[in-house]
């Protein structure tokens, strides 16, 4: 017999296709829908920076089969964005007007790139890096043997970073209080981080501020980069790596708890019956922090999908992390960060 839950999941990255993934196992007969504002199917993000290395269809970068949707009795829309949450009568507005009715509801809508407010007027000349497409752009701007300038150098821009620089080309980073963003680097620990850097072939310009950003001429590299202190770098492309912030515009209106994210319990709960929310959007109540605070990383992202997954479908399960998230200094003098690691 047909289950008559209807579990919607908003958001198709790590969170929202694991929890899918184990709500169907859980419930075979229920419905399942996953709502995506992208094009494209569930693929490996993390795999992003092998453009530099030539890969360039995205269907090589694909999690699942096409055919797996079908398979699991999974319903995706893709190009739709949810614009506004109802709680009272548990509907999600479409942008294209139409309105979606949920019996329980994981909000998995991740998070986008911090840009500093100083930084607004000049985001039309910086690259980002979030997806396939704007991969691609990135990998086409930048020359055989050019450079790349980092603004702030969050774990994910070093990460990215790394591939850069083994494929030819020149990674400078801007120092800023973002650099090893989520880590937490003490004062006293910097500059042994930073020589950890520069033995991983970055450049460190520690120049301050960004003053303000311009396109170059034809001849030279495309982009300028001028600093407070009167000091003035040149790329292909400019990159900002200052860490990431909720996506959660849509909940304006809805009455949901948040600080800068979804505020939720261990069992990732919202105050909301019928509510739950999973990965990079959410916070999680830490009694040993005494806080609500974020868990990141592939590890934690996917525990929080199957965690949500199993309360809502019945279970009382807390999430706890078993992510160690400490920034290391290898033996060879190079970093690794647990937030690279994924499976
Ligand atoms: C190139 C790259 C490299 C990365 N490397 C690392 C790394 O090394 N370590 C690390 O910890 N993290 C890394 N990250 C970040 C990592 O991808 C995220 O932490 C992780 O994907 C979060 O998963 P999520 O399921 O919470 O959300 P996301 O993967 O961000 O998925 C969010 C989904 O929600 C959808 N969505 C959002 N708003 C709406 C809306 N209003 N309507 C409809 N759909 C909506 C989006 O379309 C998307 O499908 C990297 C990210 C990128 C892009």
């Amino acid at each position: 017999m047909p289950s008559s839950t209807h579990h919607v999941v908003l958001g198709n990255g790590i969170a929202g296709n694991h929890a899918a993934d184990v709500i169907r196992k859980r419930d075979p007969n229920s419905r399942i829908t996953i709502i995506s504002a992208g094009a494209l199917l569930f693929y490996n993000r993390y795999d992003l920076p092998d453009v530099f290395r030539g890969r360039h269809q995205w269907v090589d970068y694909l999690v699942h089969p096409p055919e797996y949707y079908e398979s699991q009795n999974i319903t995706l829309r893709r190009k739709t964005r949810v614009v506004e949450l109802d709680p009272q009568t548990q509907t999600l507005s479409l942008a294209h007007r139409e309105t979606l009715h949920y019996d329980k509801l994981l909000i998995a809508t991740g998070g986008h790139a911090y840009i500093p407010a100083r930084l607004l007027d000049d985001v039309g000349l910086m690259h980002s890096f979030h997806n396939f497409r704007v991969a691609m752009q990135v990998q086409n701007a930048v020359r055989k043997n050019g450079t790349v300038i980092m603004l702030g150098g969050d774990v994910m821009g070093l990460d990215l970073a790394r591939t850069i620089i083994a494929t030819g080309h020149r990674v400078i980073v801007a120092l800023d209080n973002r650099t090893f963003w989520p880590h937490e680097i003490a004062q006293s620990e910097r500059a042994r981080y930073l020589q950890a850097l520069e033995s991983m072939g970055l450049d460190i310009w520690d120049h301050g501020k960004v003053d303000h950003i311009e396109a170059g001429n034809s001849k030279g590299p495309a982009r300028q980069v001028f600093f407070e202190d009167g000091s003035e770098i040149r790329g292909d492309v400019v990159m900002p790596f200052f860490g990431l912030v909720p996506t959660v515009d849509f909940l304006a209106t809805s009455g949901i708890d948040m600080e800068r994210g979804i505020l939720v319990s261990p069992q990732l709960q919202t105050a909301r019956d019928n509510i739950w929310a999973a990965g990079d959007v959410c916070q999680i109540w830490s009694a040993t922090s005494n806080a609500y605070r974020f868990y990141y990383g592939y590890r934690n992202v996917k525990m929080m999908g199957e965690v949500a997954a199993y309360n809502m479908t019945g279970e009382q399960s807390a999430f706890e992390s078993t992510v160690d998230e400490a920034l290391e200094v290898t033996s060879k003098g190079l970093l690794h960060s647990p937030f690279w690691e994924y499976d």
